[in-house]
């Protein structure tokens, strides 16, 4: 088998990749073809003009006389989905640190960083940076959040604007606000869901109050999620919020999202990011809420890698457990999940790159999503196409984009097992020339200083 050195990408517009070994879940539709321990099948792909023009079993057809390449049963998968993270926080943690990696420092941190440097300039430099990085790792779609104060929406806003065209061919790039749930009150709330919906974008926020932590439900809570679904409504906007990041089982917010999106009777999509809370309350409640939020069509989107970060931090004591919500019971009782990077070098997260396989090989761990994989590759490609509405994207479908990744792995053992830094990112059927943006280009003021 060739070393993934000589692998070489035809650069004729019409070739065959074939013995391509494809997770089942990530096909847009099931094709009958042996299949191994992992659910992954040996599949030959057609490609042409840029397209998936054909999906067949391995060594099923004549090829044509057409150039082809034998990647001899490595992985190949789409390019992939990262619908929740926030590419305008993201590596400032050289300039502002967390001071004890907590929720809360986190919170203080990004707060004093943002009224100190968030111009137009520094906003567009580490949002481009990030989708940089996401492109040479094989993103194809993101959904950011953008923090959305008074003072400034405007600005980074317009940023996601001008970056969502910029980078229209190369990253489908989507954004949702996010500001504390009270602040959606009064003339502000109208002012941002204007904005919002001005900017083509995702009506967000975050369950908790204005200057606090997550903990017991905000109060009002009911009324201020009717004003959100309210002022979403009126303007057809999808929502999607932050909700009960927070080991504190008194955070219970989910259930009432649910609600709200019964009562309301709402048209458009609900994502929540997050429910940590909902791991550690009664069974009893759980149950309620997941009932509830199926019967809504709430979709969550669950953050193992920044969850694991923040949880249950405390100064000298050793975290007791991981963070993450109810991702297998939430696919039991049949909503959508999805996962997704979240927070890049930034004071809710110091570390990242904006990749989704790193994303995915610590999910599984956090997660004990193994044992067996299963469908599990669906909530990094399939699953977030779907939520955020990214099809053909996250999946390998005939008539699809030639978006793909190429992995020297031939099953999901290996790819746990090694980084895979060697992998091939296929953009419109070509080889992507796309390097990982040097750190110097963040910039003098994000050197590296001294604490
Ligand atoms: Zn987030």
């Amino acid at each position: 088998m060739a070393h993934m050195d000589d692998l070489s990408i035809p650069v004729s517009a019409k070739y065959w990749l074939r013995k391509a070994r494809v997770p089942a879940a990530m096909l847009s539709r099931p094709i009958v073809a042996a299949s191994d321990a992992d659910g992954a099948v040996l599949l030959d792909l057609s490609i042409a003009g840029g397209q998936i023009e054909a999906v067949v079993p391995a060594g099923a057809s004549a090829y044509d006389g057409l150039p082809s390449v034998d990647v001899g049963g490595r992985l190949v998968w789409p390019g992939l989905v990262d619908m929740h993270t926030h590419l305008d926080k993201g590596h400032i943690v050289d300039r502002t640190t967390n001071p004890d990696g907590t929720f809360t420092g986190a919170r203080l941190a990004t707060i004093a960083d943002r009224g100190r440097y968030w111009t137009e300039q520094d906003v567009r430099r580490r949002m481009e940076f990030g989708l940089r990085c996401a492109l040479a790792h094989g993103v194809a779609a993101i959904r950011t959040h953008i923090d959305s104060y008074e003072g400034q929406s405007e600005i980074s806003w317009k940023v996601f604007r001008e970056l969502r065209d910029a980078w229209r061919d190369k990253i489908v790039l989507q954004a949702a606000s996010i500001c504390p749930i009270d602040l959606l009150e009064g003339d502000a709330g109208i002012g941002l869901a204007d904005l919002v919906a001005r900017s083509g974008g995702v009506l967000g926020g975050v369950t908790r109050a204005f200057n606090e932590d997550h903990s017991e439900n905000v109060t009002s809570l009911d009324t201020l999620l009717d004003r959100l679904f309210h002022l979403a409504a009126e303007r057809s906007l999808d929502i999607d919020l932050h909700v009960d990041e927070t080991g504190d089982p008194r955070a219970a917010s989910l259930i009432h999202v649910a609600d709200a999106a019964i009562r309301n009777k709402f048209k458009g999509k609900v994502v929540c990011g997050h429910c940590c809370s909902l791991a550690v309350q009664p069974d009893e409640l759980v149950r309620e809420t997941l009932r509830r939020c199926a019967d809504a069509g709430i979709a969550i989107v669950s953050l193992p890698i920044v969850n694991m970060y923040l949880q249950d931090r405390m100064d000298a004591r050793t975290p007791r457990w991981r963070g993450v919500t109810l991702i297998r019971e939430m696919r039991a009782a049949g909503l959508e999940v999805a996962i997704g990077g979240d927070n890049c070098r930034d004071p809710f997260h110091a570390y990242g790159d904006h990749d989704m396989v790193d994303t995915f090989r610590q999910a599984i761990r956090i997660a004990h999503l193994d044992h067996p994989f299963g469908d599990v590759t669906r909530l990094i490609g399939p699953a977030p196409a779907a939520i955020i509405g990214a099809a053909p994207f996250g999946m390998i479908t005939a008539g699809g984009p030639a978006r793909l990744i190429l992995f020297s792995a031939r099953n999901l053992n290996e790819l746990m097992s090694r980084p895979q830094s060697d992998r091939i990112v296929i953009k419109d059927g070509k080889r992507l020339d796309a390097e990982l943006p040097d750190y110097a280009e963040l910039g003098e003021e994000l050197s590296l200083a001294a604490e």
